[in-house]
């Protein structure tokens, strides 16, 4: 390996987030505005060839987690066979992917043979007609059966996500969080940030502070340690549950500080912070027939100059770039 990876700020980066397309299967509301959006021409999206190309110049630079993120990673032909292809790259310990489950009954098992480690499954409402509301399609049972699959598979984690809207689905957040005593999952809440600025409303955010008071009416919460490449999730548990319980407030309380990790769009961007634009264009450099030395040279230069802290004042309303969500996977 070459020298780490590291910004001026002395972090070292060891996390790749990899968008494999800006596709989708769902229409959530916060995701996807409602009146559609303009899908990236095919002939932009990278082929599996130049992610692999890519990945690896990021293996030799010391990242060793990569997550496999869309639009919804699982409506990319061959998925199966690109992640096999990741596993096979020396330096990558860890794959993770984050699915809306849909198509989990069908690929857990062989996501699992490919080398996944993690799953982390998106699920804001457990109520059928919610579930439709939200996200403009009736899935909510394939979901259920593809968590159902996906604890069955033998992954080391299966994580589910929901992002909590006041008025919407906040009601359901005790139900979510009792889940764990019984099952084997990571329960994860996560604020609710603006990226899409027509289903963006101040008043449905509420603060990693006020769901963590809901989820402790339950019961006591033994706080977690972190594992190294655990990520922003501030972790606990209930006295005797077989699950945990992740908070994620990237909104609140942003983790600047010890953020580790790099978003490579669908599109062949570099996003170094979620709260930035866009670093560097590495499809153009692979559409000029750049080496992987002069690859590799952009990626340090972007990296170096990542953002210190996020550039926006703390606000509940908390604006990402309105492509960030759907094209670099959250
Ligand atoms: N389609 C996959 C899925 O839904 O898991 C992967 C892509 S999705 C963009 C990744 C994550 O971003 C999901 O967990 C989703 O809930 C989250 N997300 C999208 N828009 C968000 C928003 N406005 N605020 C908070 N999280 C958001
Ligand atoms: Fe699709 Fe995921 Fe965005 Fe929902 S959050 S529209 S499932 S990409």
């Amino acid at each position: 390996m070459s020298e780490p990876l590291t910004d001026n700020h002395g972090r070292v980066i060891e996390y790749l987030r990899v968008s494999v397309t800006d596709r989708c299967n769902l229409r959530c509301s916060y995701c996807m505005p409602p009146g559609g959006v303009e899908l990236y021409p095919r002939c932009n999206i990278l082929r599996y060839k130049d992610f692999l190309r890519l990945i690896k110049i990021f293996a030799g630079m010391g990242v060793k987690k990569v997550r496999i993120t869309g639009g919804e990673p699982l409506v990319r032909k061959g998925i199966v066979s690109f992640i096999r292809q990741v596993r096979q790259i020396d330096g990558i310990e860890k794959i993770a992917i984050t699915t809306n489950g849909a198509l989990l009954p069908e690929f857990s098992h062989s996501l699992r043979k490919a080398g996944v480690n993690g799953v982390n499954i998106s699920l804001d409402t457990l109520d059928r007609k919610k579930f439709t509301e939200i996200t403009g399609y009736d899935e909510l049972l394939k979901v259920i059966k593809g968590i159902k699959a996906a604890t069955k598979a033998g992954f080391d984690s299966v994580k589910i996500n929901m992002v909590v809207m006041k008025g919407v689905n906040d009601n359901e957040i005790e139900r979510f969080a009792r889940l764990t005593k019984k099952m084997n999952i990571q329960m994860r809440f996560l604020e609710f940030m603006s990226a899409t600025p027509s289903a963006w409303n101040e008043k449905m955010f509420m603060s990693a502070d006020k769901i963590r008071e809901r989820v402790s009416r339950l019961g006591e919460l033994a706080p977690l340690g972190k594992g190294a490449l655990s990520g922003p999730a501030e972790l606990c548990k209930f006295d005797g549950a077989v699950g945990e319980i992740g908070i994620i407030s990237a909104v609140t309380k942003h983790f600047c500080a010890s953020c580790n990790r790099l978003r490579l769009t669908s599109t062949g961007g570099l996003i170094t912070c979620l709260f930035d634009k866009e670093s560097a264009d590495l499809i153009s450099l692979l559409k000029i027939g750049a080496d992987d030395i002069d690859i590799a040279k952009t990626v340090r230069r972007a990296v170096k100059n990542k953002n210190r802290i996020r550039s926006l004042p703390d606000s509940s309303a908390a604006e990402i770039p309105e492509r960030v969500m759907r094209s670099i996977g959250g």
